[in-house]
């Protein structure tokens, strides 16, 4: 074996355990292997988990907040005006060199896939996406990284979008993106879907759009797309993010919608640190969170996971690229701190999220990929309260990055 991972605890399992690696593939788990690998890691009665997926981030705009000019309203239109900016202006080489830092800030931080946004439409028409696809190419065979053809300016109110995602499909683009709250009307957000998923059945790929990314209680596009989800046979690949609205709608019909997503198998991606900062800015006090209804939809069992979304650009400040503070920050927007729910909150950051991806191999069983996290605590509790990154990171058997928190006192922990 290439690779022994000694004395680990596992999620969902008492006892300490090894893991052994051959290739890029998990060969064994077991008290006890007897066999000595290549390379050993002493886990040390740490948790070992696999490698955390975001599955939403914006890395075509990332570390903007570097260059840009101060966003002083932080309204959803200076957001987009202070990209336009830039957007112009993006090279190929510009946006691999923002992203890469990224993405390494990331595998340091235990991320190991990633779900990347690209803006597609009449300003920085396919650019975006060809810097996103040059990431693609340079991270290959070391991280995972799937690309969104994403109209970020909507596309009935933005002529020739359409013709730009096909041909963005055309140049290998991983997902069908869609902004369908964004366009002037109902009705437009509705042909906005159904072009969303033309293109998804003429190329055969999944779908993930921003849906209803507000207080607006009459913005309802979700109920649409879990309408359409249905009747297209999509169950399973649709993913949803934010649906902000769904909160502030009444509950009769919060009720009928959340049931509708759960019946068309819609993954629901909530990022609460921005929507945090994002929404509630015409409320006085008090100032609501503008998070979805996270903790019904996932007692109903829809599939909800938690993404990154962005990384110091026009729309976030902050941001480390980093799963366990995006974890942390559901824990506190949605009410999630009783054992069950931290540990339904870390699905969120791994299996929920693999499953919305439908990553194949994703576990800590004989069989499944390598893709691996020492964590720095022996339980999720304590991972998500030190906040320090994993011990080690592993991918396909590889060890990607290894992390020692150095701290010097006259006193010790
Ligand atoms: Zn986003």
């Amino acid at each position: 074996m290439n690779l022994i991972i000694r004395q680990g605890r596992l999620l969902d399992r008492s006892g300490l355990w090894d893991i052994g690696v051959r290739g890029e593939r998990i060969e064994s788990v077991a008290g006890r292997i007897n066999a000595a690998g290549a390379r050993e890691i002493d886990a040390a009665g740490r948790l070992v988990a696999p490698t955390y997926v975001n599955g939403h981030v914006h890395l075509d705009k990332c570390n903007l907040g570097d260059v840009m000019r101060p966003n002083r309203t932080n309204s959803f239109q200076e957001c987009l005006e202070i990209t336009w900016e830039h957007k112009r202006g993006y090279t190929v080489d510009d946006i691999v060199a923002r992203a890469s830092r990224a993405i390494i800030e990331g595998i340091h931080n235990g991320t190991t896939v990633f779900r990347v946004f690209a803006d597609v439409d009449s300003i920085g028409g396919l650019r975006p996406l060809e810097g996103v696809l040059a990431l693609r190419e340079k991270w290959r065979g070391i991280v995972r990284i799937e690309v969104v053809d994403f109209p970020q300016e909507a596309i009935i109110r933005d002529p020739g979008t359409f013709e730009l995602m096909e041909e963005g499909m055309r140049m290998g683009a991983d997902i069908v993106g869609g902004l369908p709250w964004h366009e002037h009307l109902d009705a437009d957000a509705q042909r906005h879907i159904d072009q969303c998923f033309t293109l998804a059945k003429k190329f055969d790929k999944d779908i993930h759009m921003l849906v209803d990314d507000t207080d607006n209680p009459n913005s309802r596009s979700l109920e649409y797309l879990a309408v359409k989800t249905m009747r297209e046979g999509f169950a399973g690949r649709v993913a949803a993010s934010h649906c902000g609205a769904l909160a502030a709608y009444d509950e009769v019909h919060a009720h009928k919608v959340m049931a509708q997503v759960k019946d068309a198998g819609i993954s629901i991606s909530t990022n609460p640190h921005i929507s945090l900062v994002a929404q509630g800015r015409y409320d006085q006090e008090p100032i609501r969170r503008g998070v979805t209804r996270v903790k019904q939809l996932w007692r109903q069992g829809v599939n909800v996971f938690s993404s990154q979304d962005d990384v110091n650009d026009p729309y976030y400040p902050f941001g480390r690229n980093d799963q366990q503070e995006v974890a942390a920050f559901v824990c506190h927007a949605c009410h999630m701190t009783y054992p069950d729910e931290i540990r339904a909150v870390f699905s969120f950051v791994t299996e929920n999220a693999a499953r919305a991806l439908r990553l194949e191999g994703y576990g800590v069983t004989p069989g499944c990929r390598a893709d691996l996290n020492v964590l720095a605590a022996p339980t999720i509790q304590h991972v998500l309260r030190l906040q320090q990154p994993p011990a080690w990171v592993i991918a396909q058997g590889e060890i990607l990055a290894h992390n020692e928190i150095k701290r010097e006192s006259k006193w010790a922990l």
